[in-house]
């Protein structure tokens, strides 16, 4: 099979298509969507090097207990040992022996075929469309904010980054809220999440203190400080941003004003397809290019220009 592969370089390489473990499903990928994780990762994030990728669209070729063979389907990247300390506290997304698809100890989604364990897929409802179905994998993180944040109408949000990130937390947490507004660079960006009715503003554009959560998402060391500014005494800062440098943080301000800093990786798969589903999040616009597998390379490439956000690669 044809893959997309990092060992210091990113590369398409033909490789052997990988044999499901014990308790594994083998997948026929559809489709995957490139992610700034895919992007640091090539800067050096996670140490990781093999196949690319860990938001797809696939289809079931075979599974252990046959369930969903031949089923469009989903995953969550974390495989779990379900032993460890975290696994019993059903801390999975933290089990201390996981391999995280395309990530950490597991080949990726960038490749004709992947495999990963059963339990981790989820069929994906007919009315969503491959392109959209990508997104769940982002989507469910954004939706992880609700799962460790309560947020009600009442609250006043910010959220920092019109990337693709940004703009999924946004639309996740307009949901709850309608007093949010999202700040960015790029009027483009900002023009489609306003198109959806979130209130959105330029960076350099004043926004006053005093926001009960505010959402870190602009994979810049700027974002953490302006985060800090932002958030009023007492209030909750959610980190989004995984990015391979270490960012210098104003503990001070996050010490006198008492911020509860909260990290945020992974979520729930579940309400990210029933509100792809349902039309509640609007992920087309974010689609700026596809290309075959093959010029994998090229995809990874236009996806660091600022002037684009989804690129997806079609197997
Ligand atoms: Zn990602
Ligand atoms: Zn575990």
């Amino acid at each position: 099979m044809k893959a997309l592969v990092f060992d210091g370089t990113p590369r398409v390489e033909e490789l052997p298509a990988p044999e499901p473990g014990p308790g594994e499903a083998l997948v026929r990928v559809l489709s995957a969507g490139v992610c700034n994780t895919d992007l640091e990762i090539c800067r050096g994030y996670m140490d990781f090097h093999g196949v690319l990728g860990h938001e797809f669209v696939g289809l079931v070729e075979k599974t252990p207990t046959r369930a969903l063979e031949g089923k469009r389907v989903v995953g969550e990247i974390n495989c779990v040992c379900h032993r460890c300390e975290w696994c019993r506290m059903e801390m999975f997304h933290h089990c201390a022996a996981r391999t995280v698809l395309g990530i950490a100890g597991r080949p990726g989604a960038f490749a004709e075929y992947l495999t990963l364990p059963e339990e981790n897929l989820h069929p994906v409802p007919g009315n969503i469309r491959d392109d959209v179905a990508v997104f769940t994998e982002p989507l469910a993180a954004a939706f992880r904010i609700l799962e460790q944040v309560p947020v009600g109408p009442a609250d006043r949000v910010v959220v920092l980054g019109d990337g693709k990130l940004g703009q999924l937390c946004a639309q996740v947490l307009a949901t709850r809220t309608r007093n949010l507004v999202c700040a960015g660079r790029h009027r483009w960006k900002l023009d489609l999440l306003a198109a959806r009715g979130v209130a959105v503003c330029l960076e350099d554009e004043p926004v006053a203190p005093g926001a009960d959560l505010v959402v870190e998402a602009t994979g810049r060391p700027e974002g953490l400080a302006r985060a800090l500014e932002l958030v009023r005494p007492e209030g909750t800062l959610v980190l989004k941003s995984t990015v391979a440098e270490t960012i210098p943080l104003a503990s001070v301000l996050a010490v006198v004003n008492e911020i509860r800093i909260v990290g945020s990786r992974c979520g729930p798969f579940r309400p990210a397809l029933a509100a792809l589903a349902a039309g509640e999040v609007e992920v087309r616009p974010m689609i700026t290019e596809a290309y075959d597998l093959a010029e994998g390379v090229t995809a990874l490439a236009r996806a660091r220009d600022p002037g684009v956000m989804k690129v997806l690669l079609r197997m």
